[in-house]
Formats: structure tokens, sequence, C-alpha cells
């Protein structure tokens, strides 16, 4: 069997949950789930987040599957449903949705549902993505309020610069005043806004990354907000190469030999979701000891500097990312955020679940 292997930590995600909740103590929790949990896998994420009040995810396929598995939690459609069959299936199995636009809202009053169904209003307050605009919001609401599809509403929006330094002082404002007067729970943070804006905190908040262990704020590490790596993707090597100075290395010849280098081939490429914009240096740990990528990422396979490790041989073990190697640190040096890394995990990548 090919040594790649993604294990995923069951008390590294209750650990998380447990930050979220310390953070955010009088809010109910709506675990983000989307995107495969992150690309942890759906079933084990939710396992190890059973304790969360909510799950959201993206497709209905999702919220089925999760209510197949027995889980009794509220469950949200991120994006809502997308058609009216898709509307029906929500209502029969308890499914709250989203409502961002006036199509949605039209389905819904237009619906002959079985059960009435929980809403999330969701107003755009800066995002500019999704939700009604602010000006229409009051009126969205009073028709929402009196279809007899609708079991309860949530007002929610969603933060664009939680991470950042502009932060979430005029969305919050400008929230606050499309909303004032109207009596109903509200759902903003996500979890920059968790870690880092307590205001932000209301009835409902949304932890997407944090979850998984992985900082949602350029430049604070996960470790920073005491959080664990809910994933560690390791392999081994499986051939060593050694180098003479002047001897280029892989596709591209993008690495050259400047001394005697003793390269370890390890069982892990981009087809497997390794980033091929990791460029040279990117860390990895061999046997425990942290070191960097050699040359260009292949398909299968990448390359990592084992001149300085003699005990380095074939079999020895290849941390890509988990404690030792934070996949944060991996995906800055390879232009992009943990998110990305975690969700590209490929299906062809066996998993392991662990306690
Ligand atoms: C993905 C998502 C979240 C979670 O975001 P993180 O940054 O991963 O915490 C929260 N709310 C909405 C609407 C989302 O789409």
């Amino acid at each position: 069997m090919r040594p790649l292997l993604a294990t995923i930590h069951l008390a590294a995600l209750r650990h998380n949950l447990h930050v979220a909740r310390q953070c955010a103590p009088q809010s109910k929790i709506m675990a983000v789930v989307k995107a495969n949990a992150y690309g942890h896998g759906l079933s084990f994420a939710a396992k190890g987040l059973v304790a969360a009040d909510g799950f959201a995810v993206l497709g209905l396929n999702e919220a089925l599957a999760l209510r197949d598995e027995g889980y009794q939690q509220t469950v949200l459609l991120l994006e809502g449903v997308f058609t009216a069959d898709e509307l029906a299936q929500a209502a029969n199995n308890h499914i709250a949705l989203v409502v961002h636009s006036a199509w949605q809202l039209e389905m819904l009053e237009q619906a002959a549902l079985s059960a009435p169904i929980s809403i999330f209003l969701k107003v755009n307050t800066g995002m500019n993505r999704l939700g009604f605009a602010p000006a229409d919001y009051k009126a969205v609401f009073l028709r929402m309020q009196a279809c007899s599809n609708v079991a309860g509403i949530t007002l929610m929006t969603h933060f664009a610069t939680a991470d950042e330094a502009a932060g979430i002082s005029a969305q919050l404002a400008m929230f606050n005043d499309v909303t004032q007067g109207i009596d109903c729970p509200t759902s903003l943070a996500n979890s920059a806004a968790i870690l880092r804006h307590p205001v932000s905190h209301t009835d409902w908040v949304r932890p997407g990354i944090m979850l998984y262990g992985a900082s949602p704020v350029a430049g604070i590490r996960a470790e920073q907000f005491k959080l664990e790596p809910a994933m560690t993707l390791a392999s081994e090597i499986i051939a060593v190469q050694n180098l003479a100075p002047g001897q280029g290395l892989g596709y591209g010849q993008q690495f050259m030999a400047e001394r005697p280098t003793r390269v370890g081939v390890v069982a892990c490429g981009y087809a497997d979701g390794y980033p091929r914009h990791a460029p040279t240096g990117t860390p990895v740990a061999v046997s425990g000891k942290l070191t960097r990528t050699l040359g260009r990422v292949s398909m299968d396979m990448l390359c990592v500097d084992i001149t300085d490790m003699p005990e380095a041989e074939i079999g020895s073990p290849v941390e890509l990312w988990g404690k030792l190697v934070s996949v944060d640190a991996v995906a800055e040096a390879a232009g992009t955020v943990g998110y990305e890394l975690l969700c590209a995990l490929a299906p062809r990548v066996a998993v392991q679940v662990i306690e």
C-alpha cells in the first residue's frame, strides 16, 4: 500500500470546539462542516464535533447525510436551496435554510410544505456576495414573518474582514442599524470574529477553520489561539538520491545542488492535494525533524532535503502537515491559505480516524 495517509484526530476536533465555546460561552455553535468538513470527511468531523449545537453545510445531500447518521441538531444550508424540490426535501427533514435572495423568498412563499422551515435571513453588510440589500431588509423580513412556511427567523450576516486590520466595526454597525427593532436571534461570527471580536458573539456563532486547528488570521499561528491540528498528512521516503554539485532535481531542474545533497523522494504529490506552488524551502518534517522541500512538486511525489539527516532513509516517516509542520506554514509558502490545502485533500488519499 502507498504510504500516504491522512489521520483525523477526533480529540483535536473536540478540543477546538471547546476553544470556540470558551471564546463565545453565551452563543450556540453552528459548526461549519461544508466542503466535506474542510477535507476532513463530513462523517468523521461530525463525530468529533457532535457536541455542537448545529452543523452548517452547503448541499442538501450533505444535510441529509447528517440526518441519516442520526444527528438531531440544527442543520443549516449556507446558500439555502436551489430548487422547489430541494425546498420540499428540506422541510421534510427539518433542515434550516439561509435565504439570501428574492427568488428564494418567492419560492418559499409559493410552496406547500410538510412543515414550516427555520430561516436564517441574510443581509449584505459589505461582503457583497450573498444577502439582501440593507434598504430592502425590513420589507423582506415582514414578508418572511407573514409566510406560513416559516417557523422561525434568525438574522444573519457574514464578515469580509474579520481576519484583517479593518475588522468588523463598519459591518457590525450596519447590521445593528438594519436590524434595529426586530426581535429575533442573530448570527454573525466566523472563526476570525470568534477569536478576535467578542462583540460579534451573538445567539449563534459559525466557526469553520478554527475547528480544524488552522488559523483564520494570516500571521497568527493556530497555536497562539490554542488550537490543535485535526489533520495530519503523512507519508514516507520511497527513494533516496545523492546529487553532486551542479546536478538538478525533478521537472524543470528547478533545484540545482550547490553542494553534495541527499534527497528523499516522498510519496505525495499535487494529485494528492499537496500544493504544486510550494517552492523549494517549504517546511516538511522527516523522522520528526524539520527540513525543507526541494524542487518542483510532481503529480505523485515531492522531494525533501535530508543532507544533514544521515539517519533518514527509505521508509522514514514524513509529515507534510500536522503537529510539527502547520498546514498554515505550508500554505503560506505556497501563496495560499490553510483552508484551501485542507479542502483540496484528494479522494485518493487514505484516511484514518483516531481518538
Ligand atoms: C464558511 C463560512 C463560515 C466559516 O468560516 P471560517 O472562516 O472557516 O470560520 C461561516 N459563515 C459562513 C456564511 C460561511 O460561508
